[in-house]
């Protein structure tokens, strides 16, 4: 039995990768700073997995930026927009593949950049055109197998599978599919690989962890044509198949088919597909566990995992099986013992958790209690895990029995608002007394770095609570006064107390925990860090309701209350693995019902609940979106079903996908629903139209992702293209997305547009 690491994070423990690539980005430090900074990174992650034991160590699971990327540099699939730039150095060629460049008046756009599977990870999307050649130009998987050799550590390296990596990408022009590259990529392929045996290398994970997905026509023939070519090639390599993020499904006969030794599968995500795979399992191959989460922080059950590997030994037999983590641990922050301040984190919701460096220990420590012959140190680690699990399954941190009778007792209707939209609208219009296409703004106002460094000042104690708040009412009644006298309809506060959307409510809801260190990769150099709910989720009090009544004194116009919605909550932060992620959203979506009902008594007569994250919690496999719905949509509507028919309820989406979901988005119920619009033209809205969705619809028409100031007849040929499709009567004007992100100068003057539009319309169009 071997253990084995799928990849292990390379932003560095104190997020040195971000650092020293930004100071090279930055021009502060030389390529050989870079260089040097991320060899110290390779070794040092792949020392730690040699002395915790492991014997199947990832290399070429490094990236400066994404390995995806990589791969396309690798294999040369450059854009051949990237021609302007071939005078530069690889590294800097790379770069601007990522991130575009424009200097030297050369001025080249990046690539395109899309979300990884259902994680927070974004991957560069690979570009392809009908003639698409490959070459081996890079061989970077032999550099770092060769690097880590030169430090003494043997390495199993990963490699993309070429069917996902090419179903990952995007056709770049008509007349041919994607798939059809596979023979022309396979050559190079197969040479990466030679380089790789010549080198040394005795096993290589090949990564196609698009099995897991619905499988184009066409795939499943090319998926073997694929693999019997590289299996005949390499008879004595071993390759393991490594599939994750979810089930085989309906995949499973296909990819036990495919001539590779060993088959490695996600046990955390899709436990339920052990007991087939191991029923189907060809006699000659292997199976590589995947067991420890490498997407969430809690420990391993220890325990549960023995009996799996136990289960699977019975059927198959122990040479045959390998223990690993059910993915990269990519998605997990680094190093556990670096949170030791217990402000942030007690000690007692320590010892439940487990972050990269604990889990390698934790695979580790996994093939050793499987033979049964754990040393004194190892036993000792077992009892302590045991010991752990215990305590959390117990304790009165966790479970709050109030909380689970509420979820428990959610009555029939207490989704559902009183009245059907129909009446529900009288009563807002009576209310509101709104004109013809109403305009208001997202939520957020640009967080200037004075107010940042408010919040700065007051977290380190330099700020007094009462300073702090005065300091943020006097920015509220700025951006009140400046709202009015532009003339916006329903005015916002303008979110300045908020540091994140997520963080903010997490820092106030009973359940929720934070890490120092819990960093994560996003994309490139950003990195994120995922609160972390450990326990039943509720409401200590009101959270926004003193901000949203004190902008409402201040004005007659109509301030609309923000809060973020349940499935956001859920989304963005590590959520706990006792119980389903159902259960935990309904907790929230209480939380969130409570909130919007205390809104409405403080006099606050429009609530937005921002969902911009339910799209991205849909699972994987179409078959289960269904149910992914029923309890989304569900937590949706429990949030936002407490209040009377006057009180308006808005809703938030910024993705780019409405076609696939319009009726789940219908099914929510919100009042108004404002949608991300302005980049795709408006073509967004076709599906609203077609599908004649029933309540109010406010297209934005201010990119707020870009510094550009739209004007005023951009804004109304936008507004125009929606009335096509959508009554006027139902239509809002308003941005993008939250200003945050800009500065005020452009977000006065493109406001300032935009109610200049509003009216414009309604000249033309009010009766
Ligand atoms: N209300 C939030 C804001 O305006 C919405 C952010 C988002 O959709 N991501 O900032
Ligand atoms: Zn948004």
């Amino acid at each position: 039995m071997k253990s084995n690491v799928l990849g292990y994070p390379r932003i560095g423990e104190k997020r040195e990768l971000k650092k020293a690539n930004e100071a090279y980005w930055e021009g502060k430090i030389s390529q050989e700073d870079l260089v040097a900074e991320a060899n110290k990174i390779r070794i040092h992650n792949w020392k730690l997995q040699q002395e915790a034991g492991v014997e199947l160590i990832s290399s070429n699971d490094f990236s400066y930026y994404d390995q995806m990327l990589d791969f396309s540099f690798t294999v040369n699939a450059i854009p051949e927009r990237f021609a302007s730039v071939s005078k530069l150095s690889a590294l800097e060629r790379y770069f601007a593949m990522a991130r575009g460049y424009q200097k030297d008046g050369i001025d080249v756009t990046a690539m395109e950049m899309t979300k990884w599977f259902d994680t927070n990870y974004h991957y560069i999307v690979p570009e392809f055109t009908k003639n698409q050649q490959f070459k081996l130009a890079h061989n970077k998987p032999l550099e770092e197998y060769q690097l880590a050799k030169a430090n003494g550590v043997e390495t199993k390296p990963v490699l993309i599978g070429i069917l996902t990596y090419l179903l990952l990408g995007k056709e770049k022009e008509a007349g041919f599919s994607r798939l059809d590259l596979a023979e022309r990529l396979l050559p190079v392929y197969i040479e990466i690989i030679e380089s790789l045996v010549k080198a040394g290398a005795k096993t290589i994970q090949i990564d196609e962890p698009y099995l897991v997905l619905d499988l184009p026509e066409r795939a499943a023939s090319i998926y073997r044509t694929t693999y019997e070519a590289i299996a005949a090639k390499f008879p004595n390599t071993e390759f393991i198949l490594t599939t994750y993020f979810g089930g085989l499904g309906d995949n499973l006969n296909l990819t036990l088919s495919l001539p590779l030794q060993v088959l490695h599968i996600d046990l955390v995500r899709a436990p339920q597909q052990l007991d087939l795979v191991l029923e189907l399992l060809p006699p000659h191959k292997k199976l590589s566990l995947g067991l420890v989460d490498g997407r969430n922080v809690w420990k391993n059950d220890l325990e549960a995992s023995v009996a799996l590997i136990d289960k699977a030994e019975a059927k198959i037999g122990m040479d045959r099986i390998y223990v690993g983590t059910s993915c990269s641990l990519l998605h997990s922050p680094c190093n556990l013992e670096l949170e030791n301040n217990e402000k942030v984190l007690t000690l007692e919701i320590k010892q439940w958790l487990a972050f990269a460096k604990q889990k390698v220990k934790e695979v580790q420590l996994l093939t050793v209690l499987a033979f049964d012959n754990p040393n004194a140190e190892e036993a000792a680690s077992y009892e302590e895990n045991k010991r752990a699990a215990a305590a959390r399954r117990t304790s009165t941190l966790i479970h709050d029995k109030a909380v689970k009778e509420r979820v428990k007792n959610i009555a029939e209707g207490d989704d559902q608002r009183k009245s059907p939209f129909s009446k529900r609208k009288l009563a807002q219009h009576a209310a509101l007394g709104l004109p013809l296409f109403p305009t208001t703004t997202i939520g957020s106002f640009p967080q200037t770095t004075e107010v940042r460094s408010w919040r700065a000042r007051f977290k380190k104690g330099d700020l007094t609570q009462a300073e702090y708040d005065e300091l943020l009412e006097q920015e509220i009644e700025e951006s009140i006064r400046f709202q009015e006298s532009t003339d916006i309809d329903v005015l916002v506060h303008g979110e300045f107390e908020r540091n994140d959307m997520v963080e903010y409510f997490g820092e106030l809801l009973k359940g929720y925990t934070f890490t120092k260190f819990g960093w994560v990769q996003s994309y490139g150099s950003r990195c994120v860090k995922p609160p972390i709910i450990f326990g039943d989720i509720s409401r200590r009090a009101a959270m926004t309701v003193r901000w949203s009544k004190y902008a409402q004194s201040l004005t007659n116009r109509p301030v609309k209350g923000m809060l973020t919605g349940p499935v956001t909550i859920l989304q963005w932060s590590f959520v706990r693995d006792d119980q389903p992620r159902s259960e935990t959203c309904l907790q929230i979506a209480l939380a969130i019902r409570d909130e919007v009902v205390d809104l409405e008594r403080a006099g606050i007569k429009v609530i937005q609940i921002d969902e911009p994250a339910i799209r991205e919690g849909l699972p994987l496999r179409k078959a289960e979106w269904a149910a992914y719905f029923d309890w989304a949509i569900k937590a949706f509507r429990i949030a936002a079903s407490g209040v009377e028919d006057k009180t308006q309820i808005h809703t938030h989406m910024c993705y780019s996908e409405f076609n696939d979901m319009i009726e789940a988005i219908a099914a929510m119920d919100a009042d108004v629903i404002t949608i991300e619009c302005s980049r795709s033209q408006m073509e967004l809205l076709d599906v609203f139209g077609e599908f004649k969705y029933p309540n109010e619809i406010g297209p934005g028409v201010y990119d707020i992702h870009s510094p550009r100031v739209p004007s005023e007849e951009e804004m109304t040929a936008l507004m125009e293209k929606a009335i096509k499709v959508i009554p006027k009567e139902q239509l809002w004007v308003n941005p993008d997305c939250g200003l945050k992100t800009r500065h005020w100068e452009e977000t006065k003057a493109a406001l300032h547009a935009m109610v200049a539009t509003a009216k414009k319309l309604r000249a033309k169009y009010g009766k």
